[in-house]
């Protein structure tokens, strides 16, 4: 499975705000085995949402897209999904009656709007805050909160599934330059992927779809790095 994800918002482009949903969703879906091969962060602006989330939507087996979902002005990101899937937003009749129900609201007590979705998609309760997320073919629309996307994403964490992986890391003090060759050749001799991060120290981490795969590949190269004495 691969997915992309979307994160809208001016304050994520202007650094005001740190882009953690994009971070967290990347980590949850990986630990899930989906591949995550786009992250694009876009301005509270219908239109690029519209093309972005259209275009990954024809690419990717999913598209996670989280943004401002309240009634408020700058909360865009549902008509720029809508828009995508060439559909109005309107009323969703059963978000508004799980807030009537569940949440105790009075229709009339919700700022207008709130429980505005696409046409046709699925409601996603929010249990920690009132706006409802929605699913529209396989596109998951989740809130720019962190704490209402953590909550919202759970309820439907299920539906994304890959190729389980397993993961080793070594680490070295040989700089990383001097390590290519290594890292050549223990993909040759093992089905594993490589990532080299390099810092104070260079660490590898190496990903294999068997766990002692994996495991075998990183006592070999354990076995093949020459840390560098201080
Ligand atoms: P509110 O109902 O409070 O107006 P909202 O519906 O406008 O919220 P957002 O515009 O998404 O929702 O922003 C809500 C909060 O979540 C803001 O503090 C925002 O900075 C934060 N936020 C939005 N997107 C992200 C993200 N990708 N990573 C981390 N925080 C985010
Ligand atoms: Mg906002």
């Amino acid at each position: 499975m691969k997915a992309a994800i979307v994160t809208v918002g001016d304050e994520l482009l202007t650094g005001d705000t740190a882009n953690t949903n994009a971070t967290w969703l990347c980590a949850r879906l990986s630990d899930r085995g989906v591949d995550v091969e786009r992250v694009t962060t876009l301005p509270d602006r219908i239109a690029d949402i519209a093309r972005v989330v259209n275009e990954y939507h024809a690419e990717y087996d999913a598209v996670i897209v989280t943004g401002g979902l309240g009634p408020t002005h700058d909360d865009v990101t549902m008509e720029g999904v809508a828009a995508a899937f060439g559909r109005d937003v309107g009323p969703h009749e059963a978000a508004l009656k799980h807030l009537e129900e569940v949440g105790g609201y009075a229709a009339e007590e919700l700022a207008e709007g709130t429980v505005d979705l696409p046409e046709g998609s699925r409601a996603l309760h929010n249990p920690e805050g009132v706006a409802p997320g929605a699913i529209i073919e396989s596109c998951y629309v989740l809130p720019g909160v962190p704490a209402e996307m953590q909550a919202m994403f759970a309820t439907v964490a299920d539906e994304f599934e890959g190729q389980q992986t397993y993961s080793e890391t070594v680490e070295t003090t040989e700089p990383e330059s001097a390590l290519l060759d290594r890292i050549t050749e223990v993909q040759d001799r093992f089905a594993v992927r490589v990532g080299s991060y390099p810092g104070e120290t260079v660490r590898l981490k190496l990903t294999a779809t068997e766990p002692q795969e994996a495991r075998k590949a990183a006592n070999w190269l354990d076995g093949h790095v020459e840390d560098v004495a201080e």
